[in-house]
């Protein structure tokens, strides 16, 4: 390639990244994240009507065995990627499970964006799972987009809700928008911004641009009183500190938006809020160096695995993220853990339409590539250079399950259902130092019924599970690599039936207590006791 030919493609990579803007919407289930994602889809005109996303339940109904599980219940297993382009940039919506047994699931959906939407229940403020997302967002600073929904019904004080943002996450906030009543009362927003009314009619929103706060058209416009009400509460909004985006963009400070997204109202101004302010993908640490996004070589990690799309063929997809360069249809990568090549010949785009073939993807973008269980979560692809990238997440889990196998000579099936799943993060698995049946880690019962039942759909394998004593476990790592090791060896050795090896090789210990966590810590000062891993 001459030059000037290398200069256009690392420019053009450039662009597109710049273009890209890619997040997820972080919710307590019902707080409205579906009713959300519908709304900035039909936006982004990637889906016509309304209710299309939930229309994805259909299509479901006639797959697997798990997938019953998923409908028999009603919640959504899978995580999905929505694309759609809105004010001339590509929107990629990585859709997580809201079911708090699939936290594992979402935590690592959450490395792979460059944002978030914090949806917010007007009437019930931060719930636990919000607060729990929202601490893996800080953990990587991800800037933090808020939208409070469900003003058509009654809500708290704004005052209040933003009070409690900004204390019990220890969040900056900047209303972008002052609320005018609520429930039956909502009237609209003024949005701070523009100096403008946003208020709420049937079928939209009627914007009636103000001279400012004192304009006479407040009082004709809204219902008796409520004009007193707004002035006094543009008055409480300027207490909040002005919105800067470099405070937003390192995660310490949320513009916060009210609206209703069952009514539609507030969800445009919130997707105009994302496009103004949203990061594009920028330089991602891995283990040799940073990677810029319009460096010229892909890289990506694999951060979901979704299987059964085809039973009879065990096929599954694997999310790449591309963090850098192009990737082309047709193209091989390295897989950085094996060194082998992995020929991505039909890389899916997401559309939320359909599953489509792209023919490239750039910085940003999230692409599946089927294969049959040789990639696996955390994985790295690159154009051949060794680097590993950091940060999906592994959690400590709190429901640690030995299996039962029914019969004796299916151990080898199993280990390989154990192995394939554990790749796809269905379930943790973990092999006790004394050679006694594996142990099984799960956030929630739900993962446990979703690896039996697949388990017996796919391996043909019957297994159950009996309790242990276990209550939690933690990563094992020396604290000075080279001499502590041994101290590690020591450590593991005092009790082989409470260690054991993750699907990576890496030492666990088992307790039965918090205070018997505690005292090995105390006891063994070399070594450090992880209750989270970042897998490379
Ligand atoms: P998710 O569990 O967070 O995905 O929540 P959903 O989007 O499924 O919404 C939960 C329930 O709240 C549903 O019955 C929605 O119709 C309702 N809902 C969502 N947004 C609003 C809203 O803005 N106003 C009202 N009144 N109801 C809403």
């Amino acid at each position: 390639m001459s030059e000037q030919l290398v200069e256009t493609a690392t420019s053009q990579t450039a662009a597109e990244a710049g273009r890209r803007r890619t997040f997820a919407i972080i919710a307590h289930p019902d707080a409205g994240k579906t009713t959300l994602t519908e709304q900035l889809l039909l936006l982004g005109g990637a889906i016509q009507i309304a209710g299309a996303v939930r229309a994805k339940g259909e299509r479901r109904r006639t797959r697997s065995d798990w997938m019953k599980i998923e409908q028999d219940r009603g919640i959504s297993v899978a995580t999905s990627v929505m694309t759609f382009e809105y004010a001339g940039q590509i929107f990629n919506l990585l859709d997580t499970p809201g079911h708090e047994d699939f936290s594992e699931d979402t935590y690592r959906t959450l490395s792979a964006v460059d944002a978030a939407v914090m949806v917010i229940d007007a009437a019930k403020g931060i719930e636990a799972q919000t607060r729990k997302l929202f601490e893996v967002c800080r953990l990587r600073d991800i800037p933090i987009v808020t939208f409070i929904n469900k003003m058509d019904r009654e809500a708290r004080e704004p005052l209040e809700l933003l009070d409690e943002i900004e204390k019990t996450l220890a969040l900056d906030v900047t209303p972008a928008t002052w609320p005018i009543g609520s429930g039956q009362q909502f009237a609209g927003v003024y949005d701070r911004d523009e100096a403008k009314l946003r208020l709420l009619r049937e079928g939209g929103e009627q914007d009636v641009a103000l001279s400012g706060p004192e304009d006479g058209r407040i009082d004709s416009l809204l219902p008796h009183g409520q004009g007193d009400v707004l002035r006094e509460g543009i008055e409480l909004a300027s207490v909040y500190p002005d919105f800067d985006l470099a405070s937003f963009r390192e995660g310490h400070l949320t513009p916060v938006y009210f609206g209703s997204a069952l009514r539609g109202f507030g969800v445009k101004h919130l997707l105009d809020g994302l496009a103004r302010f949203a990061p594009p993908p920028s330089a991602r640490s891995a283990d040799a160096r940073m990677v810029e996004p319009e460096e010229e070589k892909l890289t990506g990690f694999v951060f979901k695995i979704q299987a059964n799309t085809d039973l009879q063929h065990r096929d599954r997809v694997a999310f790449l993220r591309v963090c850098s360069g192009r990737l082309r249809k047709g193209a091989r990568l390295k897989q950085v853990r094996t060194g082998k090549s992995i020929p991505v010949n039909a890389p899916l785009f997401f559309f939320a339409k359909e599953r489509q073939v792209a023919e490239e993807a750039w910085p940003g973008d999230v692409v599946g590539i089927a294969n049959h269980g040789v990639l696996r979560i955390g994985d790295t692809l690159t154009d051949g250079e060794e680097l590993n990238f950091q940060g999906v997440p592994s959690f400590a889990p709190e429901i640690l399950r030995r299996i039962r196998l029914d019969d004796p000579m299916l151990a080898k099936k199993l280990r390989k259902a154990l192995d394939q799943l554990a790749d796809e993060g269905v379930v943790q698995v973990f092999r006790p130092l004394d050679g006694s049946q594996p142990v099984v880690g799960v956030v929630g019962q739900l993962q446990l019924d979703v690896l039996s039942s697949r388990i017996q759909a796919e391996y043909g394998v019957q297994i159950s599970f009996e309790p242990t004593s276990w209550s939690t476990m933690r990563w094992i790592a020396p604290k000075e690599n080279g001499q502590d090791r041994a101290v590690l060896e020591r450590f593991l050795r005092t009790a082989p039936s409470q260690m054991a090896e993750d699907h990576d090789s890496q030492p666990v210990a088992f307790f039965t207590s918090d205070w018997g966590r505690r005292r090995s810590e105390e006891e063994w000062p070399q070594l450090r006791f992880l209750a989270l891993r970042e897998q490379h």
